[in-house]
Protein backbone atom coordinates (compact mmCIF):
# COMPACT_ATOMS: atom_id res chain seq x y z
CA UNK A 1 0.00 0.00 0.00
CA UNK A 2 2.99 2.79 0.61
CA UNK A 3 3.85 3.87 -2.72
CA UNK A 4 7.17 3.36 -4.33
CA UNK A 5 8.43 6.58 -5.65
CA UNK A 6 9.84 6.04 -8.86
CA UNK A 7 13.23 8.41 -9.25
CA UNK A 8 16.34 9.48 -11.88
CA UNK A 9 19.19 8.73 -11.69
CA UNK A 10 22.01 11.40 -10.27
CA UNK A 11 25.62 10.86 -10.59
CA UNK A 12 27.43 13.03 -7.33
CA UNK A 13 30.65 13.29 -9.76
CA UNK A 14 28.02 15.59 -11.78
CA UNK A 15 28.17 18.12 -8.55
CA UNK A 16 32.22 18.21 -8.26
CA UNK A 17 32.47 21.40 -10.39
CA UNK A 18 30.44 23.04 -7.92
CA UNK A 19 31.20 22.18 -4.60
CA UNK A 20 34.74 21.16 -5.08
CA UNK A 21 36.45 17.50 -5.12
CA UNK A 22 37.30 17.84 -1.31
CA UNK A 23 33.40 17.30 -0.19
CA UNK A 24 32.97 14.81 -2.79
CA UNK A 25 35.71 12.63 -1.75
CA UNK A 26 34.84 13.10 1.68
CA UNK A 27 31.31 11.91 0.94
CA UNK A 28 33.14 9.02 -1.35
CA UNK A 29 34.96 8.07 2.09
CA UNK A 30 31.84 8.06 4.39
CA UNK A 31 29.90 6.49 1.93
CA UNK A 32 32.00 3.10 1.69
CA UNK A 33 31.52 1.52 4.74
CA UNK A 34 27.81 1.90 4.20
CA UNK A 35 27.73 0.14 1.14
CA UNK A 36 24.57 -2.00 0.83
CA UNK A 37 22.79 -0.44 3.30
CA UNK A 38 19.18 -0.38 3.59
CA UNK A 39 17.11 3.21 4.07
CA UNK A 40 13.51 3.33 3.65
CA UNK A 41 12.49 7.50 2.98
CA UNK A 42 8.64 7.32 4.37
CA UNK A 43 6.59 11.16 3.58
CA UNK A 44 3.38 12.14 2.88
CA UNK A 45 3.73 12.81 -0.75
CA UNK A 46 5.30 12.76 -3.81
CA UNK A 47 5.26 16.23 -5.46
CA UNK A 48 4.73 19.98 -4.03
CA UNK A 49 6.31 21.32 -0.81
CA UNK A 50 9.49 20.81 0.06
CA UNK A 51 10.12 17.01 1.01
CA UNK A 52 9.57 16.45 -2.22
CA UNK A 53 12.04 18.35 -4.07
CA UNK A 54 15.22 17.77 -1.33
CA UNK A 55 13.98 13.46 -1.72
CA UNK A 56 14.05 13.75 -5.31
CA UNK A 57 17.57 14.65 -5.70
CA UNK A 58 18.92 13.09 -2.40
CA UNK A 59 17.69 9.66 -2.75
CA UNK A 60 19.62 9.34 -6.07
CA UNK A 61 22.28 10.48 -5.05
CA UNK A 62 22.63 8.44 -1.82
CA UNK A 63 21.73 5.49 -4.37
CA UNK A 64 24.58 6.93 -6.58
CA UNK A 65 27.05 6.43 -3.77
CA UNK A 66 26.29 2.79 -2.73
CA UNK A 67 23.14 2.96 -0.50
CA UNK A 68 20.36 0.49 -1.09
CA UNK A 69 17.67 3.76 -0.62
CA UNK A 70 14.38 3.87 -1.43
CA UNK A 71 11.67 6.37 -1.10
CA UNK A 72 7.92 5.54 -0.84
CA UNK A 73 4.54 7.16 0.28
CA UNK A 74 1.48 6.34 2.49
CA UNK A 75 -1.63 6.40 1.54
CA UNK A 76 -4.22 8.62 2.81
CA UNK A 77 -7.50 10.34 1.86
CA UNK A 78 -9.23 13.34 2.32
CA UNK A 79 -10.20 12.68 5.51
CA UNK A 80 -6.50 11.88 6.99
CA UNK A 81 -5.20 14.78 5.10
CA UNK A 82 -7.42 17.27 6.52
CA UNK A 83 -6.47 16.36 9.74
CA UNK A 84 -2.91 16.38 8.94
CA UNK A 85 -3.69 20.04 7.65
CA UNK A 86 -4.64 21.27 10.91
CA UNK A 87 -1.65 19.32 12.38
CA UNK A 88 0.44 20.72 10.27
CA UNK A 89 -0.78 24.46 11.43
CA UNK A 90 -1.61 23.98 14.27
CA UNK A 91 2.32 22.66 15.19
CA UNK A 92 3.47 26.01 13.46
CA UNK A 93 1.71 27.90 16.01
CA UNK A 94 -1.95 28.09 14.77
CA UNK A 95 -4.69 28.43 17.88
CA UNK A 96 -7.06 25.59 16.54
CA UNK A 97 -6.19 22.43 18.26
CA UNK A 98 -7.14 18.59 17.43
CA UNK A 99 -10.32 17.09 18.44
CA UNK A 100 -9.70 13.12 19.53
CA UNK A 101 -12.15 12.23 16.94
CA UNK A 102 -9.25 13.73 14.57
CA UNK A 103 -6.66 12.35 16.04
CA UNK A 104 -8.40 9.24 15.70
CA UNK A 105 -8.59 9.44 11.93
CA UNK A 106 -4.49 10.08 12.15
CA UNK A 107 -4.04 7.17 14.27
CA UNK A 108 -5.99 4.82 12.34
CA UNK A 109 -4.34 6.21 9.03
CA UNK A 110 -0.94 5.55 9.96
CA UNK A 111 -1.81 2.08 11.70
CA UNK A 112 -2.95 1.19 8.26
CA UNK A 113 0.41 2.07 6.98
CA UNK A 114 2.29 0.44 9.20
CA UNK A 115 0.60 -2.69 8.45
CA UNK A 116 1.11 -2.35 5.22
CA UNK A 117 5.06 -1.82 5.84
CA UNK A 118 7.57 -4.56 4.25
CA UNK A 119 10.94 -5.67 4.39
CA UNK A 120 13.35 -5.09 6.67
CA UNK A 121 15.56 -2.34 7.02
CA UNK A 122 18.82 -1.03 8.42
CA UNK A 123 17.49 2.79 8.74
CA UNK A 124 13.45 4.37 8.49
CA UNK A 125 13.46 7.95 8.01
CA UNK A 126 9.92 9.27 8.37
CA UNK A 127 9.79 12.99 7.03
CA UNK A 128 7.30 15.66 9.19
CA UNK A 129 4.11 14.46 11.28
CA UNK A 130 1.46 13.04 9.02
CA UNK A 131 3.46 9.43 8.91
CA UNK A 132 4.80 10.06 12.54
CA UNK A 133 2.83 7.76 14.18
CA UNK A 134 4.16 4.82 12.25
CA UNK A 135 7.06 3.95 14.36
CA UNK A 136 4.19 2.73 16.59
CA UNK A 137 2.67 0.11 14.34
CA UNK A 138 6.21 -1.12 12.51
CA UNK A 139 9.08 -0.70 15.20
CA UNK A 140 10.34 -4.75 14.53
CA UNK A 141 11.06 -3.23 10.58
CA UNK A 142 13.96 -1.72 11.07
CA UNK A 143 16.39 -1.12 14.46
CA UNK A 144 16.97 2.43 13.62
CA UNK A 145 14.19 5.11 13.32
CA UNK A 146 15.03 8.51 12.43
CA UNK A 147 11.90 11.10 12.53
CA UNK A 148 13.28 14.26 10.06
CA UNK A 149 11.19 17.22 11.07
CA UNK A 150 10.90 20.00 7.91
CA UNK A 151 8.82 22.59 9.94
CA UNK A 152 9.15 25.20 12.24
CA UNK A 153 8.11 23.96 15.63
CA UNK A 154 9.18 26.99 17.61
CA UNK A 155 6.14 28.54 19.08
CA UNK A 156 3.70 25.30 18.69
CA UNK A 157 0.12 24.87 19.96
CA UNK A 158 1.33 23.01 22.89
CA UNK A 159 -1.81 20.97 23.04
CA UNK A 160 -1.33 19.35 19.52
CA UNK A 161 2.72 19.16 19.88
CA UNK A 162 2.72 17.24 23.75
CA UNK A 163 -0.22 14.57 22.18
CA UNK A 164 2.39 14.18 19.29
CA UNK A 165 5.59 14.49 21.38
CA UNK A 166 5.10 10.67 22.58
CA UNK A 167 5.08 9.27 19.48
CA UNK A 168 8.69 11.28 18.32
CA UNK A 169 10.28 10.78 21.31
CA UNK A 170 9.83 6.73 20.44
CA UNK A 171 12.36 7.73 17.46
CA UNK A 172 16.14 7.23 18.18
CA UNK A 173 16.88 10.34 16.44
CA UNK A 174 15.16 13.31 15.62
CA UNK A 175 16.21 15.72 12.66
CA UNK A 176 15.35 19.66 12.57
CA UNK A 177 16.25 22.56 9.83
CA UNK A 178 17.22 24.65 13.29
CA UNK A 179 18.52 24.29 17.03
CA UNK A 180 15.37 26.82 17.89
CA UNK A 181 12.89 24.11 16.31
CA UNK A 182 13.89 21.46 19.01
CA UNK A 183 11.15 20.82 21.26
CA UNK A 184 11.33 21.10 24.90
CA UNK A 185 11.63 17.16 26.36
CA UNK A 186 12.95 15.89 24.00
CA UNK A 187 14.79 12.67 24.38
CA UNK A 188 17.01 11.03 22.53
CA UNK A 189 19.71 11.93 19.46
CA UNK A 190 18.85 15.33 18.40
CA UNK A 191 20.50 16.30 15.43
CA UNK A 192 20.50 20.23 13.28
CA UNK A 193 20.89 19.58 9.38
CA UNK A 194 19.35 22.58 7.25
CA UNK A 195 17.80 21.77 4.01
CA UNK A 196 19.41 22.39 0.73
CA UNK A 197 18.50 23.01 -2.52
CA UNK A 198 19.54 20.85 -5.98
CA UNK A 199 21.90 23.00 -8.06
CA UNK A 200 21.05 20.85 -10.90
CA UNK A 201 17.27 20.47 -11.11
CA UNK A 202 15.55 22.21 -13.50
CA UNK A 203 14.30 24.94 -10.87
CA UNK A 204 18.46 25.73 -9.93
CA UNK A 205 20.05 24.66 -13.08
CA UNK A 206 21.98 27.71 -14.85
CA UNK A 207 19.95 29.73 -17.48
CA UNK A 208 21.43 31.56 -19.82
CA UNK A 209 20.08 35.10 -19.30
CA UNK A 210 18.69 35.04 -22.80
CA UNK A 211 16.31 32.20 -21.70
CA UNK A 212 15.68 33.56 -18.75
CA UNK A 213 14.32 36.53 -20.04
CA UNK A 214 12.48 35.12 -23.02
CA UNK A 215 10.11 33.20 -20.65
CA UNK A 216 9.73 36.53 -18.60
CA UNK A 217 8.43 38.39 -21.59
CA UNK A 218 5.92 35.21 -22.17
CA UNK A 219 4.14 36.57 -18.67
CA UNK A 220 4.21 40.31 -19.65
CA UNK A 221 7.45 41.35 -18.09
CA UNK A 222 9.00 43.85 -19.91
CA UNK A 223 12.97 43.02 -19.37
CA UNK A 224 14.07 46.25 -20.43
CA UNK A 225 12.91 47.75 -17.01
CA UNK A 226 13.88 46.41 -13.57
CA UNK A 227 11.80 43.51 -11.55
CA UNK A 228 11.39 42.89 -8.83
CA UNK A 229 10.52 39.02 -7.76
CA UNK A 230 9.02 37.49 -4.67
CA UNK A 231 8.15 33.68 -5.50
CA UNK A 232 6.06 31.93 -2.74
CA UNK A 233 2.35 30.37 -1.45
CA UNK A 234 0.22 32.92 -0.80
CA UNK A 235 -0.21 32.60 2.76
CA UNK A 236 -0.34 35.55 5.06
CA UNK A 237 2.97 34.55 6.64
CA UNK A 238 4.61 34.66 3.05
CA UNK A 239 3.20 39.17 3.09
CA UNK A 240 2.72 39.52 -0.30
CA UNK A 241 0.57 42.39 0.48
CA UNK A 242 4.10 43.94 2.59
CA UNK A 243 5.48 43.26 -0.95
CA UNK A 244 3.24 45.30 -2.85
CA UNK A 245 3.47 47.93 -0.59
CA UNK A 246 7.06 47.96 -0.62
CA UNK A 247 6.71 47.93 -4.54
CA UNK A 248 4.65 51.28 -4.26
CA UNK A 249 7.40 52.96 -2.09
CA UNK A 250 9.79 51.78 -4.30
CA UNK A 251 8.00 52.83 -7.62
CA UNK A 252 7.84 56.76 -5.99
CA UNK A 253 11.40 56.61 -6.60
CA UNK A 254 11.56 54.69 -9.75
CA UNK A 255 8.61 54.71 -11.70
CA UNK A 256 9.89 52.32 -14.21
CA UNK A 257 9.99 49.31 -11.69
CA UNK A 258 7.88 46.06 -12.28
CA UNK A 259 6.68 43.38 -9.37
CA UNK A 260 5.96 39.89 -10.07
CA UNK A 261 4.53 37.87 -7.41
CA UNK A 262 4.86 33.96 -8.28
CA UNK A 263 2.84 31.32 -6.14
CA UNK A 264 2.10 28.35 -6.66
CA UNK A 265 -1.58 26.93 -5.43
CA UNK A 266 -3.16 23.80 -4.34
CA UNK A 267 -6.67 23.61 -6.17
CA UNK A 268 -7.86 22.11 -2.95
CA UNK A 269 -6.96 24.94 -0.48
CA UNK A 270 -9.69 27.43 -0.02
CA UNK A 271 -7.62 29.41 2.42
CA UNK A 272 -5.11 29.36 0.13
CA UNK A 273 -7.34 31.11 -2.31
CA UNK A 274 -8.81 33.31 0.00
CA UNK A 275 -5.84 34.97 0.46
CA UNK A 276 -4.74 34.69 -3.36
CA UNK A 277 -7.54 36.82 -4.09
CA UNK A 278 -7.34 39.31 -1.25
CA UNK A 279 -3.83 40.18 -2.91
CA UNK A 280 -5.13 40.00 -6.07
CA UNK A 281 -7.58 42.93 -5.50
CA UNK A 282 -5.28 45.01 -3.24
CA UNK A 283 -2.93 45.26 -6.82
CA UNK A 284 -5.93 46.79 -7.73
CA UNK A 285 -5.09 45.60 -11.09
CA UNK A 286 -1.84 47.54 -11.52
CA UNK A 287 -0.35 46.47 -14.70
CA UNK A 288 2.92 46.89 -13.15
CA UNK A 289 2.06 43.90 -10.91
CA UNK A 290 2.06 40.74 -11.99
CA UNK A 291 0.48 37.97 -9.93
CA UNK A 292 1.02 34.66 -11.38
CA UNK A 293 -0.10 30.90 -10.27
CA UNK A 294 0.70 27.63 -10.99
CA UNK A 295 -2.39 27.55 -13.04
CA UNK A 296 -0.99 30.33 -15.09
CA UNK A 297 1.36 27.07 -15.99
CA UNK A 298 4.26 28.06 -13.76
CA UNK A 299 6.39 25.32 -13.20
CA UNK A 300 9.82 24.84 -12.32
CA UNK A 301 11.36 26.51 -15.24
CA UNK A 302 9.41 29.75 -15.38
CA UNK A 303 10.41 29.94 -11.54
CA UNK A 304 14.04 29.44 -12.28
CA UNK A 305 13.81 32.20 -14.71
CA UNK A 306 11.96 34.76 -12.74
CA UNK A 307 14.16 34.16 -9.96
CA UNK A 308 17.29 35.05 -12.50
CA UNK A 309 15.94 37.76 -14.15
CA UNK A 310 14.72 39.67 -11.36
CA UNK A 311 16.80 42.33 -10.39
CA UNK A 312 16.04 42.48 -6.66
CA UNK A 313 14.29 38.65 -5.18
CA UNK A 314 12.41 39.68 -2.30
CA UNK A 315 11.23 37.40 0.68
CA UNK A 316 9.35 39.44 2.97
CA UNK A 317 8.09 36.56 5.19
CA UNK A 318 6.71 37.22 8.39
CA UNK A 319 7.77 33.70 9.43
CA UNK A 320 9.78 31.41 7.45
CA UNK A 321 10.90 27.54 8.43
CA UNK A 322 14.19 27.99 6.66
CA UNK A 323 13.08 29.88 3.45
CA UNK A 324 14.23 27.29 0.12
CA UNK A 325 13.15 30.42 -2.37
CA UNK A 326 16.25 32.20 -0.46
CA UNK A 327 18.71 29.73 -0.90
CA UNK A 328 17.08 29.84 -4.51
CA UNK A 329 17.56 33.25 -5.22
CA UNK A 330 21.20 33.19 -3.78
CA UNK A 331 22.33 30.09 -5.94
CA UNK A 332 21.21 32.53 -8.86
CA UNK A 333 23.67 35.46 -7.91
CA UNK A 334 20.32 37.76 -7.00
CA UNK A 335 20.71 40.47 -4.08
CA UNK A 336 17.97 39.51 -1.38
CA UNK A 337 16.18 41.45 0.08
CA UNK A 338 14.48 39.22 3.17
CA UNK A 339 12.42 39.20 6.62
CA UNK A 340 14.53 39.27 9.60
CA UNK A 341 13.01 35.40 10.67
CA UNK A 342 13.58 31.79 10.93
CA UNK A 343 16.04 29.92 8.64
CA UNK A 344 15.97 33.55 6.48
CA UNK A 345 18.96 35.23 8.91
CA UNK A 346 21.26 31.93 8.29
CA UNK A 347 21.67 32.27 4.74
CA UNK A 348 21.24 36.53 4.02
CA UNK A 349 23.77 38.07 6.42
CA UNK A 350 22.42 41.88 6.11
CA UNK A 351 25.09 44.02 4.32
CA UNK A 352 27.01 40.81 2.60
CA UNK A 353 24.59 38.13 1.17
CA UNK A 354 21.22 40.46 0.87
CA UNK A 355 19.33 42.52 3.29
CA UNK A 356 17.21 41.52 6.51
CA UNK A 357 14.16 43.68 6.91
CA UNK A 358 10.86 43.75 9.20
CA UNK A 359 9.12 46.24 7.26
CA UNK A 360 8.00 47.28 3.94
CA UNK A 361 9.97 50.96 4.38
CA UNK A 362 12.96 48.52 4.78
CA UNK A 363 12.49 46.46 2.44
CA UNK A 364 11.97 49.58 -0.23
CA UNK A 365 14.60 51.13 1.24
CA UNK A 366 17.21 48.38 0.58
CA UNK A 367 15.60 47.85 -2.66
CA UNK A 368 16.54 51.06 -3.98
CA UNK A 369 20.10 51.02 -2.90
CA UNK A 370 20.46 47.70 -4.27
CA UNK A 371 18.53 48.62 -8.40
CA UNK A 372 21.05 52.19 -8.14
CA UNK A 373 23.92 50.34 -7.75
CA UNK A 374 24.70 47.44 -9.94
CA UNK A 375 28.40 46.80 -8.17
CA UNK A 376 26.63 46.48 -4.89
CA UNK A 377 23.92 44.38 -6.64
CA UNK A 378 26.72 42.09 -8.24
CA UNK A 379 28.54 42.02 -5.28
CA UNK A 380 25.66 40.85 -2.64
CA UNK A 381 24.89 38.69 -5.18
CA UNK A 382 28.55 36.83 -5.47
CA UNK A 383 28.55 36.91 -1.81
CA UNK A 384 24.96 34.90 -1.96
CA UNK A 385 26.40 32.38 -4.40
CA UNK A 386 29.41 31.48 -2.24
CA UNK A 387 27.26 31.54 0.68
CA UNK A 388 24.66 28.61 -0.94
CA UNK A 389 27.54 27.01 -2.44
CA UNK A 390 29.02 26.45 1.15
CA UNK A 391 26.45 25.44 2.95
CA UNK A 392 22.95 25.03 1.62
CA UNK A 393 23.61 22.52 -1.67
CA UNK A 394 22.63 18.94 -2.06
CA UNK A 395 25.84 17.35 -1.67
CA UNK A 396 26.03 18.98 2.07
CA UNK A 397 23.42 17.59 3.04
CA UNK A 398 24.37 13.91 1.61
CA UNK A 399 27.24 14.48 3.37
CA UNK A 400 25.29 15.21 6.73
CA UNK A 401 22.91 12.13 6.53
CA UNK A 402 26.05 10.03 5.88
CA UNK A 403 27.77 10.87 9.28
CA UNK A 404 24.35 10.22 10.89
CA UNK A 405 24.05 7.11 9.30
CA UNK A 406 28.15 6.37 9.96
CA UNK A 407 27.31 6.86 13.75
CA UNK A 408 24.97 4.42 13.59
CA UNK A 409 25.01 0.76 14.62
CA UNK A 410 23.88 -0.30 11.26
N1 LIG B 1 7.61 27.17 -5.26
C1 LIG B 1 7.34 26.85 -6.57
N2 LIG B 1 6.39 27.54 -7.23
C2 LIG B 1 5.72 28.53 -6.66
C3 LIG B 1 5.98 28.88 -5.32
C4 LIG B 1 6.93 28.15 -4.65
O1 LIG B 1 7.95 25.96 -7.15
O2 LIG B 1 4.88 29.12 -7.34
C5 LIG B 1 8.66 26.43 -4.58
C6 LIG B 1 9.85 27.30 -4.25
O3 LIG B 1 10.66 27.48 -5.40
C7 LIG B 1 10.51 26.52 -3.13
C8 LIG B 1 9.32 25.88 -2.42
O4 LIG B 1 8.23 25.91 -3.35
O5 LIG B 1 11.33 25.49 -3.65
C9 LIG B 1 8.90 26.66 -1.17
O6 LIG B 1 9.80 26.41 -0.14
P1 LIG B 1 10.05 27.47 1.02
O7 LIG B 1 10.98 26.83 1.99
O8 LIG B 1 10.52 28.77 0.44
O9 LIG B 1 8.63 27.76 1.66
P2 LIG B 1 7.41 26.84 2.13
O10 LIG B 1 6.41 26.90 1.01
O11 LIG B 1 7.96 25.46 2.38
O12 LIG B 1 6.90 27.54 3.36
Amino acid sequence: MLQDVGLGDRSLADYTHLVGRGLVEEIRQRAEPLAGKRILNVSATAFGGGVSEILYAIVPLMRDVGLDVHWRVILGREEFFNVTKLMHNSLQGDDQGISDQQWEVFEAYNAMNAQSLDDDWDVIIVHDPQPAALRAGATNHSRNWIWRCHIDLSTPNLETLERLMPLLRDYDETVYHMEQYVPDGMDGQVQIIPPAIDPLSPKNMALSPEDASFVCQQFGIDTDRPLICQVSRFGPWKDPMGVIDAFRLVREEMPEVQLALVGSMATDDPEGWEFFHQTFSYADGDPDIKILNNLNNVGAIEVNAFQSQADVVMQKSLREGFGLTVTEALWKVRPVVAGNVGGIPLQVQDGETGYLISSPEDAADRTLRILRDPELAKQLGRAGKERARELFLTPRLLRDWLRVFGAMDL
